[in-house]
């Protein structure tokens, strides 16, 4: 997989606003930031999209999204609610090809997505 800005980032060669690391994920502020609360949760070893996860990836999967259902509670979002999002390829809207799963909250989300 070619490198990419999250790699970078897992590196600590760019800066981010990192606001959660374990073993396997790192969870940093979007420098974009579509809610009060914007946070996304990658994988260290790098996988480029959805369509690219292997049965073996079912841990790292689960251990992604419970590091941001984990911070969604510390932060207080849990009850009001919040939205987690994996964009994959054009139609999705990914356009950084390291998976990442963004966690919106701190506003009221609409449905369907534009
Ligand atoms: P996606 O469109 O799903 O691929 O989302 C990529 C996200 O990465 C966008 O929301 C960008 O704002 C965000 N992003 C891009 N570069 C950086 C960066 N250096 N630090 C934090 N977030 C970034």
């Amino acid at each position: 997989m070619e490198d990419t800005i999250f790699s970078k980032i897992i590196r600590r060669e760019i800066p981010a606003d990192i606001v959660h690391e374990d073993d396997d994920v790192l969870g940093f502020r979007d420098i974009n930031a579509q809610a009060p609360t914007h946070v996304l949760f990658i994988p260290k070893r790098p996988i480029a999209t959805l369509n690219d996860l292997q049965e073996s990836d079912a841990v790292l999967i689960g251990k992604l999204v419970l590091a941001a259902t984990r911070y969604a509670r510390a932060e207080g979002l849990a009850d009001d609610g919040y939205r987690c999002v994996i964009n994959c390829n054009g139609h999705g809207g990914q356009t950084v090809f390291h998976l990442h799963l963004h966690l919106l909250g701190g506003r009221q989300m609409h449905w369907p997505p534009g």
